[in-house]
């Protein structure tokens, strides 16, 4: 259901890529020029994503005469960095992420992480952008505070030219491995076909006019339709905090349609359907200096694309990155549940049927989504007998220790990104159970790989 003609969305942009890259720095540099200057130019910082509107975008961009075609209203980029949002963004099975930014180190090409970034946009189908950050690290670099890329490039010197053309070349090849077509966005003819490479510095700044004007152009010219404003709610959790005062609330990316206070919801909890009602929408106030405890804006509603706090009842074991719905006075609230409950039914359906295996836990669905995937590729292959989301406590290393006496390597927790209670290692120290922790998928693997070897000795 679509209404009006030209009524656009903001696209909404998440950041990706290896770690050190320089994915929060290069929103603190997206984010931070004009604040600086005291001109912070309609910028509003949400609910785990910050509003660029079209306009400040339009005087950040003026030095590549770029036309006046912005029609988005503005750009909505997420403000944690990494795989997790970007996870976490979808709703049946489709990202709701319409532009991602794979941020790659110039002077350290493809790591292992933008290899697994870019495998994830693959498979979700994500349009994307790379930034080839950390252009200033070459050597004689002459900074060019926030220019237009290829203006800073002609004020460089042979031998800079020398090596960044060197260095693009080689991490152009790079990405062929991949599989992946890469050019220079101002030598890119066929947008289609083949991705863009923005060079930027997120200290200095140079190219982030080029990127912001990149990833409008981009949206906008790709995705009207995607884009294009729908009343049907499209809505996801982002994460389910305990804030004081307001008891366990959602942070949420509504990507399409409005939401009221008093609305009818249903959102997935891990002991199943949680149907509730919208107490407050809020959002942070917009002059940071009054963002004192407590000090929220309260909106009768708010229309996409937004990321808001919602307070309800009964939000305590809802499940970051599972979809929102909206009950409507047409709709059959046992149906709406169900569907709430589908992401959690398809994770649960890919646990190993012998019953034999590790168990893992994450801290939102979706990254427990991409380990159960990563587990499951042939050159790991990993039996999973038991999921959980959030931290580990004394029940999940009792439910581990169940494979003490089946086999005794999987009586193991793969814990991704979570916290583990000291009475949890407490006893799985006791009992024998193995717990490994990481905040990298692979690291979890490394080190799996590592203690199974060491048994077999
Ligand atoms: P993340 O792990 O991808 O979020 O990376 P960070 O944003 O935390 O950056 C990692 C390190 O690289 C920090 O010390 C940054 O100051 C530095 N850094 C990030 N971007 C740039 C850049 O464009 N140029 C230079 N010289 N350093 C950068
Ligand atoms: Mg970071």
């Amino acid at each position: 259901k679509k209404s009006g003609n030209g009524n656009l969305r903001s696209p909404i942009c998440c950041i990706l890529g290896h770690v050190d890259t320089g994915k929060t720095k290069l929103l603190d540099c997206i984010r931070g020029t004009n604040v600086q200057e005291g001109e912070a130019g309609g910028i509003t910082q949400q609910i785990g994503a910050t509003y660029f509107p079209t306009d400040n975008i339009r005087e950040r961009t003026k030095e590549l005469k770029a036309d006046a075609m912005l029609k988005v209203p503005g750009l909505l980029v997420i403000d944690t960095p990494g795989h997790e949002a970007f996870t976490n963004l979808r709703s049946r099975g489709s990202s709701l992420c319409d532009i991602a930014i794979l941020v790659v180190d110039i002077m350290h090409g493809l790591e292992p992480q933008t290899i697994e970034s870019l495998n994830l946009l693959k498979s979700r189908n994500a349009e994307f952008i790379v930034a080839l950050n950390k252009v200033d690290r070459l050597y004689g670099w002459k900074k060019c505070l926030n220019a237009p890329i290829v203006k800073a490039m002609k004020l460089q010197s042979i031998d800079v030219q020398n090596e960044f053309k060197m260095r693009v070349t080689q991490i152009v090849t790079q990405f062929k491995e991949q599989g992946l077509n890469t050019e220079l966005y101002y030598k890119n003819k066929n947008m289609g076909e083949t991705s863009s490479i923005v060079p930027t510095s997120a200290m200095s700044g140079e190219g982030i006019p080029d990127l912001l004007l990149l990833l409008i152009n981009w949206a906008q010219r790709t995705m009207e339709e995607k884009l294009t404003f729908m009343d049907d709610i499209q809505c996801t959790v982002l994460e389910v905090k305990v804030i004081e005062g307001l008891g366990t609330t959602i942070d949420v990316v509504l990507v399409n349609g409005v939401l009221h206070e008093g609305d009818q919801i249903v959102v997935c909890g891990m002991q199943g359907p949680i149907a509730t009602t919208i107490r407050a929408l809020l959002t942070p106030h917009p002059m940071k200096e009054l963002r004192v405890k407590g000090a929220y804006l309260h909106h009768k509603e708010l229309k996409a694309a937004q990321g808001i706090k919602i307070t309800a009842q009964g939000l305590e074991h809802a499940v970051a990155g599972t979809a929102l719905y909206l009950v409507t006075p047409n709709d059959d609230l046992d149906d709406v549940k169900d569907l709430a409950m589908q992401d959690m039914k398809n994770v649960m359906s890919r646990i190993d049927k012998s019953g034999e295996g590790v168990c893992v836990q994450a801290s939102t669905i979706g990254s427990l989504e991409a380990l159960l995937e990563f587990l499951k590729t042939p050159a790991v292959n990993i039996p999973v007998s038991g999921i959980n989301i959030g931290p580990v406590h004394k029940k999940d290393v009792m439910k581990a220790s169940v494979m003490l006496e089946r086999k005794k390597e999987y009586a193991t927790i793969l814990a991704f990104d979570v916290k583990v209670t000291p009475e949890a290692r407490d006893l799985a120290e006791d009992a024998g159970v193995k717990i490994f922790i990481a905040d990298i998928i692979y690291h979890l693997f490394d080190q799996f790989k590592a203690y199974m070897e060491s048994i077999k000795e």
